[in-house]
């Protein structure tokens, strides 16, 4: 039996001292038909024939004079990085624990010495073959490798994306988009990390919430995008101030330019930490206002800002950053109503909070037990010094604190949405009334009040359609009072409800003429009858020589757009004299009449207790 090569084309090395030795394999190998096959003596040389040739198999002899098959093994494993070593020790020796050393050493086969022909064709067709097989493996493992690595980097870059798109949205939730200020979210969040140092410490951390006065009316006269850009420009100079401050220096290096926030709306607030008395407070917030004192200059407008603010702190105005910045919130409302600029949270204000919500439910009582009453204040007509109607107004005397004036519950009531049941009963009310008066024989217009709240109220129309309807009211006897800030709180919608309730025949006045944003062209676009000056022009209008000029001027300038005019706050005669010389239409006042309950009206009207002598 003869055993030939099976891959002839197998590379070959044999390393043996025994020049014979070697002599015989390449007889042996050669017979069975192998080619390349390389021979040496010198065990030196195993590392750069292993190079140059990368043999399948490798015929190493254990015992050697100056390097032993060990340290062959050794040196292939080391300089020539060789994972698999396709070696087979040639050996003399039949120790078993040297047999296991040379296995454990990467060898992967024995011959013995001498040599059985067959045996060691075998051993090397089998070698051969594992050789191949780990070639293979080799080649397929790179490209697998390779596969691999082109799958991880692209995975790695998708992971770096859905990183990157993950710390923008982190970003975005905890910065405002409009002036890139950090949010409530984040404000929040730094202000609990203060607040537990302060803690730990027992130390004091402030919050002063600013706010500008008007902002929606300001977002609606000039329009989102500039409102936006005024807000980035009160952003810009808020920083400025915070950076440049001495006061403040401190602030910004403990919290790493989070010292400026935006809450929200016109809100914008800043942590203070460790203040030594309500001074340095008081200095942060002079110097926000007057960094705030020039007129901030948009495309079309110059605006003057009006900052208030709110302060509250830790530990004695609450615990948590919720509280903190419910606090300073609520202080701000009050600087807001008192017209301060600034107020530090009282614990009292929370009393206030509650008794207005108190309010609001006995005010729902009331309604419900038609508790209130309309009183009507006459208007005369200028020309002929005679009532051509008058004005409802809401009175409200309640069983504990007496009578409450309608400027004080009804902008409660708007914020809280009880304005709702005010205007439902107010029409009601004057409405029937009108009816019971036509039936006296008594016909002449009543003004209602309108709020801000029902010109966004889509079924405030029906509700004026259907009482119109019910107590069979001439429409044209009717008008609705509305502010000119009113229409502007979401002009698109109050000039739907506006133009519908015009279509119905009601006639429509604009209420407090002067006091607001509106220009007479803005109102031109409305359907307006009638523009009802303020009182806060008429009343001292003898005096007050500005006052006398906005007041004619305005009359000439209404009844030139085709308006009626209308002068509330007639407190004498003289100024009753100076509106006819001004050619008003329709006046208003104390000095006629204040407003009164529906039978003195009718016993006014009867005893014509007002004549114009
Ligand atoms: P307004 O619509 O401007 O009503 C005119 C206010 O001026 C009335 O105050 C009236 O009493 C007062 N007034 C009239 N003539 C004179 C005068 O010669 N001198 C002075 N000093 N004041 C005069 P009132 O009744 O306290 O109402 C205040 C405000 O409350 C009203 O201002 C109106 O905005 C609101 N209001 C009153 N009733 C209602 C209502 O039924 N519904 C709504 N939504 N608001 C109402
Ligand atoms: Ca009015
Ligand atoms: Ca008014």
């Amino acid at each position: 039996m003869k055993l030939t090569a099976e891959n002839e084309d197998a590379v070959i090395l044999a390393i043996d001292d025994n020049q014979a030795t070697l002599g015989l394999i390449d007889a042996i190998l050669r017979g069975a038909g192998f080619k390349n096959i390389h021979l040496t003596r010198e065990a030196g040389q195993a590392a750069s024939l292993y190079n140059k040739y990368t043999p399948d198999v490798i015929l190493l002899d254990l015992n050697m004079p100056d390097m032993d098959g060990f340290d062959v093994l050794a040196i292939l494993k080391k300089e020539c990085n060789a994972e698999y070593l396709p070696v087979i020790i040639l050996t003399g020796e039949d120790d078993v624990e040297i047999k296991v050393k040379v296995l454990e050493c990467g060898a992967k086969d024995f011959i013995a010495k001498p040599f059985d022909h067959f045996e060691m064709l075998a051993r090397i067709n089998t070698i051969v073959s594992m050789s191949a097989f780990y070639k293979e493996l080799l080649l397929k493992n790179k490209s697998l490798d390779h596969i691999v690595n082109a799958q991880t980097d692209s995975l790695m870059s998708a992971v770096k994306q859905k990183e990157e798109a993950e710390e923008k949205l982190q970003n975005n939730l905890l910065h405002d988009n409009v002036t890139g200020l950090p949010n409530r979210h984040l404000f929040e969040d730094r202000l609990s990390q203060f607040i537990a140092v302060s803690k730990r410490n027992k130390t004091n951390v402030a919050v002063i919430v600013l706010g500008f006065d008007n902002y929606t009316e300001i977002d609606n006269v000039i329009g989102h995008h500039a409102y936006e850009d005024l807000l980035r420009q009160i952003t810009v100079r808020l920083k400025t101030i915070l950076r440049t401050s001495d006061t403040v220096s401190i602030i910004q290096d403990a919290t790493s330019g989070t010292a400026l926030s935006r809450l929200g709306e016109d809100l914008f607030a800043i942590i203070v930490p460790i203040f030594q008395t309500i001074d340095d407070i008081d200095r942060i917030i002079g110097r926000c206002a007057s960094g705030l004192l020039a007129p901030i200059d948009l495309p079309d407008v110059m605006f003057d800002i009006i900052m208030r603010s709110g302060v509250s702190y830790f530990p004695d105005h609450g615990g948590t950053s919720d509280e903190l910045i419910q606090h300073a919130n609520n202080a701000l409302y009050h600087a807001r109503k008192e017209n301060k600029n600034y107020m530090i949270y009282d614990v009292s204000h929370d009393y206030e909070t509650k008794y207005r919500l108190n309010l609001m439910a006995e005010l729902k009582n009331s309604l419900e037990q038609d508790d209130l009453e309309l009183f009507y204040q006459p208007k005369i007509d200028l020309n002929t010094n005679r009532v051509t109607g008058c004005e409802a107004l809401i009175r409200w005397q309640h069983p504990e604190y007496g009578f409450i004036p309608p400027d004080n519950f009804i902008p409660m009531a708007e914020k809280t949405g009880t304005i709702r049941l005010v205007t439902t009963w107010v029409i009601e009310k004057a409405m029937k009334q009108w009816a019971q008066w036509r039936a006296m024989g008594i016909e002449f217009t009543i003004s209602i009040n309108v709020s801000t709240y029902d010109l966004s109220d889509s079924s405030f129309v029906a509700l004026v359609k259907q009482n119109l309807e019910k107590h069979d009211v001439k429409p044209s006897n009717i008008i609705l009072e509305v502010t000119e800030n009113s229409t502007m709180q979401d002009p698109g919608t109050s000039m739907i409800i506006l133009e519908h309730l015009s279509a119905l025949g009601v006639l429509l006045s604009i209420d407090d003429y002067g006091t607001g944003y509106s220009s007479l062209s803005y109102l031109k676009s409305l359907p307006v009858n009638e523009i009802k000056i303020d009182k806060s022009f008429v009343m001292n209008m003898d005096t007050d020589r500005d006052n006398s000029v906005i007041v004619k001027s305005t009359i000439d300038l209404a009844h030139n757009l085709g308006y009626r005019v209308v002068a509330e706050g007639i407190e004498n005669k003289t100024i009753y004299a100076m509106l006819q010389a001004y050619g008003c239409d329709t006046a208003q006042g104390f000095f006629m009449s204040r407003p009164l309950p529906a039978h003195e009206i009718e016993n006014w009207l009867i005893e014509k207790k007002w004549k114009f002598a």
